[in-house]
């Protein structure tokens, strides 16, 4: 055991003590036990990883990994730690990474990526549903990432992290998603402030061509409702039906997209921004849909 175990496990019974908080985003188990060996060989380069205390809220892996969903704990470390290890058998939780918001984060694992953890809960994205299957989850520290911003420390590990995980597992931008993308009008996490811009600038997930959004502001179009879902469906966003479904889809569209103003409108330049994430990762896709429906 290094200095850092040592060091965090004799917090640990202090932290339990103090977990006041429940964490927002992890709305819901008994461990497999963890074994590292079992798992695809993780090659973390440059990463402060420590092995943190199992995690209840797991079950046998039985889908390839695609995808990659991110968090906010809503909690401080003490009380994030204590509920993400989904003691409370009614309500099942866990996650494989938490990253810390010390002055010099820490990762903690909790559950090894050979098992998927649960950390999506009901969920749906693209052709895809319940992703806890299909997904490596991240847990960051933050008490409301839609009001406290992340650190660029937070944001460099995260980086480090995330783009080892879709390296080793050939994870497509448009698939690195917040909690709130796959969990529409249900989560708001990562928050509004999580570093999306820069950490698609290094290559993590999607981000829209700046020219292409220019372009598309440069000629507004305004697009009927259907045609607006069909985009955000297309995209990879499950929303319920009507206009209320629609409002809360664009919502979750712009708090990732276009956190400025998140008011569920379709205004011209959250369309021009939609318009050219489909474009760049989707275009085969709304092809596809278009076809489907003239037929
Ligand atoms: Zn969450």
């Amino acid at each position: 055991m290094n200095q850092l175990n040592r060091s965090y496990y004799g917090h640990l019974n202090v932290w339990v003590f103090l977990a006041l908080f429940l964490t927002g985003c992890a709305t819901a188990p008994k461990p497999a036990a963890i074994n590292p060996a079992a798992s695809k060989t993780p090659v973390y380069t440059g990463l402060n990883i420590i092995q943190g205390p199992t995690s209840q809220g797991a079950e046998p892996r039985k889908d390839k990994i695609t995808h990659l969903v991110l968090h906010y704990t809503a909690g401080t470390l003490p009380s994030s730690l204590d509920i993400l290890q989904g003691k409370d058998r009614a309500h099942k939780v866990g996650v494989h990474y938490v990253l810390t918001d010390e002055p010099n984060p820490r990762i903690i694992r909790m559950v090894p990526e050979s098992l998927a953890a649960f950390h999506a809960g009901k969920s749906g994205w693209a052709d895809t549903t319940s992703l806890n299957q299909r997904s490596i989850g991240i847990e960051i520290i933050n008490l409301d990432g839609n009001v406290h911003s992340y650190s660029a420390a937070q944001a460099d590990m995260l980086f480090t992290l995330c783009s080892d995980i879709i390296r080793r597992y050939g994870i497509r931008p448009e698939n690195v998603v917040g909690h709130s993308d796959i969990a529409v009008g249900r989560k708001v996490d990562p928050g509004s402030l999580f570093p999306w811009p820069k950490l698609a600038s290094l290559g993590v997930g999607a981000w829209p061509l700046p020219e292409e959004v220019k372009a598309n502001l440069a000629k507004p179009r305004t697009l009927p409702p259907a045609e607006i879902r069909q985009l955000l469906t297309v995209y990879g966003y499950h929303l319920e039906a009507g206009d209320a479904g629609l409002k809360l889809g664009l919502e979750a569209f712009q708090r990732h997209f276009r956190p400025s103003r998140i008011d569920g409108l379709a205004d011209p330049e959250s369309l021009a921004i939609l318009q050219a994430l489909v474009r760049r990762y989707r275009s085969e896709d709304l092809r596809k849909a278009r076809l489907q429906r003239k037929v």
